[in-house]
């Protein structure tokens, strides 16, 4: 599909090469089918700004953030290479929902700034921003950089199904990591999109296409 901005006038077109109109927010469960359907937008030529990617990168050796955290828990939170330790930093804020805040108030601002640099630098005709924790980490405030909720919607069952496929990991890991995200139904309450992935892959996309028109017009429009 074409890359090319289409837009009614120049002015505009010249509006919508410095930052896109409209930020479309993609979330959902684990293993619901996030990554593919990013996948697919990308391949329609629509910019993909991953929170999840931006979290490792904020935290990069020799980072700001990085830096901040030592000087918060201790020289303990790097490891000899100089990178994060991010196994040790998981348990402690596993462990300690006091360390899990603090580290939130430096990861959180430094994810949000990070983003809406990416936003900024983003060309396609609208962008989305996927997070999946973009519901419940409200307080990351990437939510309200986003001017629409997509949710990628799957069954329980499915979601532990795709997840345990994909990744080596135990069904009980897979499981606490859903107890910890929103249920269904309150996810779903949040969206204004909602697609359900519960066929094969081609179905899927059928799903989002018509979605992702939707997008282009609305990008328009703003
Ligand atoms: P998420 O990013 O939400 O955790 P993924 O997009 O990685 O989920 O999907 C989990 C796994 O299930 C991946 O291996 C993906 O290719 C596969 N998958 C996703 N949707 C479907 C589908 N409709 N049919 C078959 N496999 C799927």
């Amino acid at each position: 599909m074409s890359q090319h901005h289409v837009t009614p006038n120049s002015q505009a077109s010249a509006q919508s090469s410095i930052r896109p109109r409209l930020v479309v927010g993609l979330t959902g469960g684990i293993g619901s089918g996030k990554s593919a359907a990013t996948k697919w937008f990308f391949e329609q030529g629509i910019d993909i700004i991953d929170a999840d990617i931006i979290a490792h990168e904020v935290m990069a050796k020799g980072s700001k953030t990085l830096r901040q955290l030592q000087r918060k828990f201790g020289d303990w939170v790097i490891k000899d290479n100089g990178e994060m330790d991010r196994a040790a930093v998981r348990s402690l804020v596993f462990s300690s929902p006091d360390a899990l805040m603090e580290l939130e108030a430096i990861t959180h601002p430094a994810i949000r700034e990070a983003a809406k640099a990416k936003l900024a630098q983003s060309t396609s005709e609208y962008v989305i921003l996927s997070a999946p924790l973009l519901i419940e980490g409200a307080e990351a405030g990437l939510a309200n950089l986003c001017q629409r909720i997509l949710v990628i919607d799957a069954t329980e069952a499915t979601q532990l199904e795709r997840a345990s496929r994909r990744d080596a990991q135990s069904i009980s890991r897979i499981k606490a990591i859903m107890a910890n995200q929103l249920s269904r139904e309150e996810r779903n309450h949040h969206a204004d999109d909602v697609v359900v992935n519960d066929g094969d892959l081609d179905a899927f996309y059928d799903k989002l296409a018509p979605l992702h028109e939707l997008y282009l017009q609305q990008a328009k429009l703003c």
